[in-house]
């Protein structure tokens, strides 16, 4: 494990281990605080000071209290006496030994005074002798259940809390276990590939529901693997938040009304609970996240899980927000709403749900950058307002561990940029249908985190996009080994920023300064199957080709590969031609689809350009169509034509997967990066097939979204 995930993991641990403070309520806890606060109302022995200061001074004082603890226990409680003792260490008392609690309860028994009947007692003058009364006992009674309900719910809140937070690294440990050992053996994949295993794959973890990669107006579907992990999270945290466990008791003393009572159970159960969720809502979504090492789950999945985690907690602070704001009405407190305490509680639950709301997919989409910059700053401000609201009772822990994780991955962020340096990468632009720019770049220091199907983020040093990071696949170049390239596919944002910078100009690639932060991705085991059969589109090429790279290079002659790649237009053979053919001679044969062939600005025969071809991505980006002609690039495409098998049409998911299961006769390995819906295609039709295949099937999704 890296230092950084040792790092981590303590600052995790920090949250168990700050969660001691308001774990000990026991039963000598509520006697002690039922009989200390019934002493409170019933007699004063002190001229100054609360009860709680005089028990530790005043021996009259400590006498009644053991003898009210002892009476309602057993003589001489030592659980009683360390409940004693632990209060006054608050006042500065610590020399209260066992010994002394005896001493003083055997005088107690000779001396005490039962004042239940006594006319001449006066509850407000102090007395100097211990008391005892049939009111004080009924009223210790009384703060007894209040006490126990009160702090019997908060340690209940705790133990749900810290539950949720085990079985979240329990389950995440069980799949680290699997994954990692069907990783690195063979045998252990081979022998869990029986028609049990291959029954919860197809129905479990390869199931999917319709549109899991391809977003609706509410965004991308979880898998049912992940459906059924954020099911149980939720049902859960609802049943936690709704079953209390603790009613009201209607002589409760310190909650006089069923609903200050409720609504404070309700209030304390969802804050506690959400206060464990919160350090995991944070671990999930960082980048160095050492649960993705782990467990090797996709950073993806981590993502669905930071999502659904997030909807959960800020129900449950709308719960607690609710619940106080109740409570707060039941009691009359309208002073509460001029403490700062209240208000921060206000500002943090607002800016909670406002980071919800600014994270919907429809922000996402059309406004990432936008989406990121208001869904940090109001994160920033639900941390720092809910550390305000929480100081003084204990929470802020909480606050400081998610603030400590998220600060920790922010730094392994910028030393991974630092060590990278500021690169002047060489950009080429290839524009055409599907217009694509490539970013070379030297590698650098990190480069030994490379590996197969890897990402790295890159901001564009110039004026408009300095500030924006995007992920992109990275693989090694095939024309300079100390160079690896990005093929990135021009969008609406930065991307167009950039292909707009060959505007007007005749050079074939442009020098940027750009920073590197990576590299990041876990790499799917192909190596490990008799063959290999890669499904991508456009530049979903990348992460495939980055593996067969790995596969040719390492892998034993009989290993077979089978690359099909969709694409729209020839167009995009210009862009990757040269990565293609470097696959000749090698036992790979690139399957390349082409689905709509007229859309091309070059021909199958590279003869021709389509000057009146209409590029969906604007005029911009056909600025420099006439480098086409350039006699290199004939040559090259003459030659990838040469060696590529070429079809017209869509690629037909369903026939490659059906004919690649049929002639095999041993462990295959799919990987799929292509549009949204192929992907989904590919990953249901392999699940339905697999009970019947004859060995073992397993399916990588290459493509992440979020
Ligand atoms: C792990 C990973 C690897 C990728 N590899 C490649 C690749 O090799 N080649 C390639 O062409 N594309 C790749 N992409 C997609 C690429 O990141 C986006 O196309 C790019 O960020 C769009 O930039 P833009 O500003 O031009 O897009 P816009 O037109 O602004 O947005 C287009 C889409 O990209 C999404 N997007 C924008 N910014 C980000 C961001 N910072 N992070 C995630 N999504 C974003 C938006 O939500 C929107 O759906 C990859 C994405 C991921 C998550």
């Amino acid at each position: 494990m890296k230092i950084v995930d040792v790092v981590l993991l303590s600052t995790l641990l920090s949250v168990a281990s700050a969660s001691h403070q308001w774990y000990h309520y026991n039963n000598d806890f509520y006697v002690y605080y039922g009989c200390l606060s019934a002493l409170g109302k019933s007699a004063t022995f002190c001229k100054k000071g609360n009860v709680g200061k005089c028990v530790c001074t005043n021996e009259n004082a400590l006498g009644s209290l053991l003898y009210c603890g002892y009476t309602s226990t057993k003589a001489n409680n030592t659980g009683i006496n360390k409940e004693i003792s632990k209060g006054c260490v608050y006042y500065n008392v610590t020399d209260l030994t066992n010994s002394y609690y005896a001493e003083v309860y055997a005088k107690t028994l000779d001396t005490i005074v039962d004042v239940s009947n006594s006319t001449s007692f006066n509850k407000t003058e102090v007395v100097d002798y211990p008391v005892t009364s049939k009111k004080l006992k009924k009223l210790s009674h009384d703060f007894y259940i209040s006490v126990r309900n009160r702090r019997g719910n908060i340690k209940t809140s705790h133990a749900l809390g810290i539950a949720f937070v085990a079985a979240s690294v329990f389950v995440m440990l069980a799949s680290g276990v699997v994954n990692w050992s069907m990783r690195l053996s063979k045998g252990v994949s081979s022998s869990l590939d029986n028609a049990l295993t291959r029954k919860t794959r197809k129905f479990f973890n390869l199931a999917i529901f319709r549109n899991h990669l391809h977003p609706t107006v509410l965004g991308f579907s979880p898998d049912v693997v992940e459906t059924f992990w954020i099911s149980i999270m939720f049902l859960y945290s609802i049943l936690s938040c709704c079953i209390i466990g603790y009613k009201w008791y209607e002589n409760d003393p310190s909650f006089t009304s069923y609903q200050t009572g409720t609504s404070r159970y309700w209030g304390d159960r969802s804050c506690i609970l959400f206060s464990y969720q919160l350090p995991l809502l944070f671990l999930f979504p960082g980048r160095n996240n050492f649960f993705q090492w782990v467990t090797r789950w996709k950073y993806s999945r981590f993502v669905v899980y930071h999502k659904w985690l997030g909807r959960i907690v800020m129900m449950e602070v709308l719960i607690h927000s609710f619940a106080m704001a109740s409570q707060t009405y039941g009691l009359h407190k309208n002073t509460r709403f001029h403490a700062d305490w209240y208000r921060y509680g206000i500002v943090s639950t607002v800016c909670g749900c406002l980071a919800s709301t600014v994270a919907i997919y429809a922000i996402r989409k059309h406004w990432y950058e936008i989406f990121l910059g208001a869904h940090v700053t109001l994160v920033v401000m639900f941390l720092w307002t809910g550390w305000k609201h929480t100081r003084s009772q204990l929470y802020e822990q909480f606050y400081w561990t998610c603030c400590a994780i998220w600060v920790f991955d922010r730094f392994i962020r910028l030393c991974r940029i630092a060590l990278n340096g500021i690169h002047t990468a060489t950009i080429e632009f290839f524009p055409g249908d599907d217009a694509t720019i490539k970013v070379h770049v030297k590698k650098s220091k990190l480069y030994r985190n490379f590996t197969p199907g890897s990402h790295a983020f890159i901001s564009f040093l110039s004026k408009n996009t300095f500030w924006q990071n995007h992920p992109f696949t990275a693989y090694e170049s095939v024309t300079d080994p100390d160079t690896i390239t990005f093929c990135c596919r021009v969008k609406k944002g930065v991307t167009r920023t950039i292909a707009n910078k060959f505007k007007g100009s005749d050079a074939q690639s442009i020098q940027l300064k750009i920073l590197v932060e990576g590299f990041y991705g876990e790499q799917s085991y192909y190596q490990q199957y008799d063959k290999s059969v890669f499904i991508a589109g456009n530049t979903g090429i990348v992460g495939p080709f980055s593996h067969i790279e790995k596969l040719v290079s390492s892998g034993s002659a009989d290993r077979r590969i089978e690359l099909y790649w969709g694409i729209r237009s020839y167009d995009a053979l210009k862009w990757f031609g040269a990565e293609l053919l470097s696959l000749k001679d090698k036992n790979v044969v690139p399957r390349v689809y082409i689905s709509q062939p007229e859309r091309s600005s070059i021909n199958s025969s590279t003869d021709s350009t389509d000057s009146d071809h209409k590029n969906e991505e604007g005029d911009g980006i056909l600025a420099t169509e006439k480098k086409l002609s350039s006699p290199e690039l004939e040559t090259d495409l003459q030659q990838v034509l040469e060696f590529v098998e070429i079809i017209h049409g869509r690629m037909p998911v369903t026939e490659i997967i059906e004919a690649e299961l049929k002639e095999n006769t041993g462990t295959v390995a799919f990987g799929a990066c292509a549009h949204t819906q192929v992907v989904d295609l590919v990953r249901m039709e392999i699940a339905k097939r697999l009970p019947s295949t004859c060995k073992r099937v397993d399916y990588f999704e290459e493509m992440q979204t979020w």
